[in-house]
């Protein structure tokens, strides 16, 4: 990984559909103390703020497609150019094409700084479309929680804030499958984009919650 100890951490997280990228850069920005950007999140609160960059997302979240790396660029530009080059960021569900990898370099060249090291989640699918069936999220905190079917939890309020917990609108069967194929298409290619650029670390994504967290501190090599 580039960059010493004390120097800020910029990172992205990679990894397909339920893979777990928004629950680790939870806990990964709360024990280094930097910013969690997630793109999917930027949106999600576009739309329900009825926005115009909100309704224009609309068009191709429910139905598990990307929006237009231009668009998508463009929001990380504006939520990355106010921050200090010393701060350092974990984000989440961007770059997720070629393009978008090239448009975050320029990005970050403009501030002279680099990413330190991409985390890329890296889980069986069955895991993965078990865990998309049962997830659902707050809507104060933004906690991820998963139950099973039938589970009473699902009616009660989310255990870390008392707000209302709910099912995202693209965790539909077809929503699913359309996102696993853009996944294989365009964002598979990253891991060999960045593998080549010597930052890739990879993560076994299967299984607890914890144990994936002291996997992913483990490849930055930090100490618990
Ligand atoms: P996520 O919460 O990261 O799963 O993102 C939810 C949805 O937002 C995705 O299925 C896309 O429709 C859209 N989205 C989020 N980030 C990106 C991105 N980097 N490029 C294109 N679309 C994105």
């Amino acid at each position: 990984m580039r960059g010493s100890s004390n120097s800020p951490l910029r990172l992205v997280l990679l990894g397909a559909p339920g893979a777990g990228k928004g629950t680790q850069s939870q806990l990964l920005c709360a024990r280094l103390g930097i910013p969690h950007i997630s793109t999917g999140d930027l949106l999600r609160e576009a739309q329900h703020a009825g926005s115009r960059l909100g309704r224009e997302a609309s068009r191709y979240i429910d139905r598990g497609e990307f929006v237009p790396d231009d668009l998508i660029t463009a929001v990380v530009d504006q939520r990355l150019r106010h921050s200090a080059p010393s701060t350092g960021f974990a984000l989440d569900g961007f770059p997720r094409t070629l393009n978008q990898a090239k448009g975050l370099d320029t990005i970050l060249s403009h501030k002279g700084v680099q990413l330190t090291g991409v985390l890329f989640y890296d889980c069986p699918e069955e895991e993965l479309i078990r865990r998309l069936s049962g997830r659902w999220v707050c809507d104060g905190c933004g906690a991820i929680f998963h139950f099973e079917p039938e589970d009473p939890a699902v009616k009660q309020p989310c255990p870390v804030c008392g707000g209302r917990l709910y099912r995202r609108e693209d965790d539909t069967p077809d929503s699913i499958r359309t996102r696993f194929k853009r996944f294989y298409e365009s964002t598979q290619p990253l891991i060999e984009f960045y593998t080549r650029r010597g930052i890739l670390l990879r993560v076994d994504a299967a299984g607890e919650v914890e144990e994936v967290y002291l996997r992913s501190l483990a490849a930055l090599s930090i100490s618990p």
